[in-house]
Order: C-alpha cells, then sequence, then structure tokens
C-alpha cells in the first residue's frame, strides 16, 4: 500500500532520529523544509528517501541523515552568520535558514543559483541570500562568519573561508579525494589557530576551483 505523504514525512523524521539525530531544532527545521520542492518533478517521489538524487548541472541534492547531521554537528544558534559552500537545490540553506539570522550561500552554476533563490523565495525563506561564484574565495564582504558549511568535496578547507570565519566559529566539510570516501571534518577556530576532528565518512560531488564557465 502507498503511504500518504503524511506518514511518508513522519516516517522520514522517526529514521532520521533513529540514526541518532536528537537536537529538537535541527529534527523541526528538517520538518519545515519539503524536500520535494527542491527536486526536479519526476524525483519528487523519492523526496523522502534517504539518498542523495540528481539536480541540474550534474549535481546533486545530499542524501537527507548528511544534512541533518551536519546541520547538528554546526551547532548554529539563531543569531548566526552562516556561509554555505555548494547551493546546489538550496535545500540545506533552507534548512540552515531556520536556525540561523542569516545564511548566505555560494554557487559556481547560475542555473542551478537561480533556480535555488526563487525556490526560497517561493516557499518563503526569505533571510537567505545565493551569490553566483568560487565559494573556494568564500564571501569577504558578508565576513565573518559564525558558521560554514561546505557541500562540496576537497582535499584541504581553502583558507579563504577560514579567514573569514569569526574566532569562536565552527566549519565543517568533507575533506578527502574527489572520487573517493571523503570524511567530514569540523574545524573550530580558536584565538591561536584552530582545533580540527574527523567525523563520519561520506560522498560529496567536488569543489571544482571557478565559476563554471555556461550554465
Ligand atoms: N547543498 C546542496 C548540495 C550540494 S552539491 C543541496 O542542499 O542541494 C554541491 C554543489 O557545490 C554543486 O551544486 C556544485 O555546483 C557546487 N560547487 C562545487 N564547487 C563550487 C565552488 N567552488 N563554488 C561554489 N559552488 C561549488
Amino acid at each position: 500500500m502507498q503511504d500518504s505523504p503524511d506518514n511518508t514525512r513522519m516516517r522520514f523524521l522517526l529514521d532520521l532520529r533513529r540514526r541518532g539525530i536528537g537536537d529538537q531544532a535541527v529534527l523541526r527545521a528538517l520538518e519545515e523544509v519539503p524536500r520535494d520542492a527542491f527536486l526536479p518533478a519526476d524525483m519528487a517521489s523519492s523526496a523522502y528517501a534517504d539518498r542523495a538524487l540528481p539536480i541540474d548541472c550534474g549535481q546533486t541534492i545530499s542524501q537527507p541523515f548528511v544534512v541533518a547531521y551536519m546541520t547538528e554537528q554546526l551547532e548554529v544558534r539563531p543569531h548566526h552568520r552562516v556561509l554555505e559552500i555548494g547551493t546546489g537545490s538550496g535545500y540545506q540553506a533552507a534548512v540552515l535558514s531556520r536556525l540561523a539570522h542569516r545564511v548566505v550561500s555560494i554557487e559556481r552554476y547560475r542555473t542551478l543559483a537561480d533556480t535555488a533563490q526563487a525556490r526560497l523565495g517561493d516557499l518563503g525563506f526569505q533571510n537567505v541570500e545565493v551569490i553566483v561564484g568560487d565559494g573556494m574565495l568564500g564571501a569577504a564582504d558578508h565576513a565573518p562568519f559564525d558558521r560554514i558549511i561546505v557541500t562540496a568535496a576537497a582535499d584541504a578547507v581553502p583558507s579563504a573561508l577560514i579567514d573569514q570565519l569569526a574566532v569562536g566559529g565552527m566549519l565543517i566539510a568533507p575533506l578527502g579525494p574527489p572520487d573517493g570516501v571523503q570524511h567530514l571534518t569540523k574545524v573550530t577556530k580558536t584565538e591561536t589557530g584552530e582545533q580540527r576532528a574527523t567525523l563520519i565518512p561520506v560522498r560529496f560531488v567536488p569543489l571544482v576551483a571557478g565559476k563554471a564557465q555556461h550554465l
């Protein structure tokens, strides 16, 4: 028997809880963001399965568990200014927007950035600004950020992002080989340097330098 949309979404949240997502504010944010609205129409029926799914420009929307886990690890508070690198569909940005004061998200494909910005506006997520650009350079004119989330994989954290992080701020990024398994890494900036913690293995599409030439 086909589940009703409400049951499907309830099960989605229960699964996240069962897999260890315990932060109530994070679970509420995930409940408030309809993942189906961030997918191409022919994919919308798979929206609440715990899988990464294809979007335009050969990119992907992250697996919900990974979105929930990264969001929880980021410890976002209502006064925070958050930077996201890799807007993609805009789903992660929407989830963050429920928890933060303001979200700036950078995407190298104009098509994705424009679609995400329009979608976020239509759905009422007003505190997100999507910028077309190279996220490896961050957004110096909006810095410093209390939190930075990178949703594409790199061997190392681009130094501009560490520079644009406030002291006491946290950054989370998938680090490792572009076509293999990466590990989510959490960097906390201190007065004197930084602390690092290695979290779970993940697979993200690669972080690519420069604005995309077409699209
Ligand atoms: N957070 C997204 C999923 C990201 S997929 C979501 O919730 O849907 C990774 C995205 O990072 C892709 O859209 C890709 O185009 C983008 N990307 C890769 N390198 C980038 C860079 N240097 N600057 C900005 N965006 C980049």
